[in-house]
């Protein structure tokens, strides 16, 4: 029985898809317990192996089912869940799980259903070991698809939302991907999950249905019963169980604001990007996989600033030649119709790791230190070769800039470009159209170095994009995925603004374009200064952009510059983030010695 001590009382997990939720709980807890385990005698093995066999073929139905039903989707939300299912499916086909199961029952002689658990066991712990946020992502798929096989092995049906009432909201320890397309055709207004990550499939797949939901809620099954009331709030990752009057009418009043922000921002898809005086500001979208496009769309992007490309590589035992490499990125530049798409080359090593390229790498103390990025490009330079060919023959089809990651020194450009050089001439000589002109080099400004030599940057290539995740972890030696640390990364520390705006400075003393496309880009709250620091082109995760666009609509750049001037007199980090969040800069703000000035 659920403790009631804590009803009316507010509690957080982590939001992952702005809305606001006001419903019935529906408690549901598949998958939780652990399997039941038992030995085989040896006769019993060969059937063994057929009846997991049969429970394949029958999740492979199944699949097969869902993916009729996912066809009522729309959009975005029918390509992400298009993609799953590819993915899902590729594990029942010849994946490291069924192998691991079919060796496990061999080799172990134990039940099916106990095999599956060890080999998502085994799978989770490798995952774990190699700290790779993309594949912990992805944990959420292994552990779905191996949910699955033991509850067709065990008899147990798939749960289903169909019969829930109008508004309901599901509760589980474990929501996810297919419960959430099942939620899509169902009355299901919003959901909590105990675990999940904010990456993982059913977060994405609940942003592209604007289902509001909430992860990593660790005590909500001890809080809550089928039947109680829920309010949920998919931004703030807010919920409370059996909200009082007062609770519930603010919700009401919150989701109503939030139902008319999403239809006034939705009538910005078309509207330029501009300031109250009349200063155009570009606003593209990142993309990791090609597949993103219809979202891109959707927001109204001015194309692709950011593709990183390393998420090709990502999630499969081999590398991606020539060949498919040019497929994704004819795909993408054709999907954009004319809008400008940036390719970053590799960004792998440090925390973004690729299995297949796993013996490149020997371990290292500070792997972000290591061999990262362009350094792993120049020094398998037939990666670069490859990588490099394909996005030249892509660009013969539509507009396309290539960016390179990491870069600290002129020399790491100019060896690409020698690179690049050389490619031309490769495709030349199999008869193969070059583009005329060739596309764009520009680079990235991620660390410190790079920053304060742009002027020297700035001379070898034709065009920068400041990278603020990791010129913060760079430059105030914070690592970006510490949990230990995470409360001191601050993009608004000064000397990161600082960084910025030099940079910023040097690509106008260039006239070279300059792009931000950091996380930073996605924050409405810091626009006003990024705009008054010299920037006018940003990249941000579709979903940010129309929020931003609308923040762009509201500003004058005279008072983006005058409010940029005051904060980068400020030295204090903590009173710069007060300010800036808060739009508010007093006199008080301001260091006595420069009142006078
Ligand atoms: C950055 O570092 O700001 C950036 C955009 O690149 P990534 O997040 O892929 O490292
Ligand atoms: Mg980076």
């Amino acid at each position: 029985m659920a403790s009631r001590s804590a009803s009316g009382s507010l509690s957080y997990g982590q939001g992952i898809s702005a809305g606001i939720a006001i419903g019935k709980a529906y408690v549901f807890d598949r998958g939780q317990a652990r399997v039941a385990k038992y030995r085989l005698a040896e006769e019993g093995i060969e059937a063994e192996l057929a009846r997991f066999a049969e429970a394949v073929a029958l999740s492979k139905e199944q699949l097969a089912d869902v993916d009729r039903r996912a066809k009522n989707l729309s959009g975005a939300a029918e390509e992400e869940f298009y993609l799953l299912l590819q993915a899902h499916a590729q594990m029942l086909e010849n994946s490291r799980l069924l192998r691991s199961v079919n060796a496990v029952i061999q080799h172990e002689k134990i039940n099916a259903e106990a095999a599956v658990q060890a080999a998502m066991d085994q799978i989770a712990e490798d995952f774990r070991r190699i700290d790779d946020p993309y594949l912990s992502a992805r944990l959420d798929d292994i552990s779905e698809v191996g949910q699955r096989l033991i509850a067709n092995l065990s008899g147990e049906a798939p749960s289903r939302f169909g019969h829930l009432d109008e508004g309901s909201i599901v509760i589980g320890h474990m929501v996810t991907p297919s419960d959430v397309a099942l939620m899509a055709d169902s009355n299901v207004a919003g959901f909590i999950s105990a675990q999940g990550g904010a990456e993982g499939h059913t977060s994405i797949l609940a942003r592209a249905l604007g289902l509001p939901g909430i992860v990593q809620a660790s005590n909500v099954l001890g809080l809550v019963e089928t039947g109680d009331n829920v309010v949920l709030d998919g931004e703030t990752g807010a919920f409370i169980i059996n909200p009082d009057a007062g609770q519930l009418e603010t919700y009401r009043a919150l989701q109503a604001d939030f139902s008319e922000e999403v239809a006034q921002l939705a009538l910005l898809r078309d509207k330029p990007a501009q300031t109250t005086d009349g200063e155009r500001i570009t606003l593209a979208a990142n993309i990791e996989l090609p597949q993103e496009t219809p979202s891109v769309h959707q927001a109204g992007a001015a194309g692709i600033g950011l593709m990183r490309s390393e998420f090709l590589f990502m999630n499969r035992d081999d590398v991606p030649g020539e060949e498919e490499q040019f497929q994704a990125y004819k795909g993408l530049i054709e999907a954009m119709d004319g809008a400008p798409v940036t390719v970053r080359t590799l960004d792998l090593g440090s925390d973004k790791l690729a299995s297949a390229l796993a013996g490149h790498f020997e371990a290292a103390d500070n792997p972000a230190l290591g061999l990262r990025a362009i350094r792993l490009s120049l020094k398998e330079v037939d990666l670069l070769e490859a990588q490099l060919c394909a996005l030249l023959r892509a660009a013969t089809h539509g507009p396309l800039r290539i960016l390179l990651p990491m870069i600290t020194t002129p020399d790491e450009v100019r060896q690409v470009r020698a690179v690049m050089l050389r490619m031309v001439r490769r495709i030349a000589r199999r008869g193969q159209a070059i583009p005329d002109p060739l596309p764009p080099l520009g680079i990235m400004i991620e660390v410190p170095a790079a920053a304060l030599a742009a002027d020297a940057l700035a001379r070898e290539c034709d065009f920068f994009s400041i990278g603020t995740n990791d010129l913060t972890m760079y430059t105030l030696a914070i690592d970006r995925g510490n949990d230990q640390v995470s409360t001191l990364y601050n993009p608004l520390h000064p000397a990161v603004l600082r960084l910025i705006q030099f940079a910023t400075a040097a690509a106008d003393r260039a006239g070279i374009p300059i792009n931000l496309c950091g996380e930073m880009a996605g924050d409405p709250r810091l626009t006003k200064l990024l705009l008054g620091l010299g920037l006018r082109h940003f990249s941000m995760s579709a979903p940010s952009l129309p929020r931003i666009k609308k923040q762009v609509l509201s500003l004058s750049m005279a008072d983006c510059v005058h409010f940029a001037a005051t904060i980068m007199t400020m030295t204090d980090a903590r009173r710069i983030t007060d300010a800036v969040m808060n739009d508010s800069v007093g006199l008080d703000d301001v260091p006595v010695a420069l009142k006078a000035i």
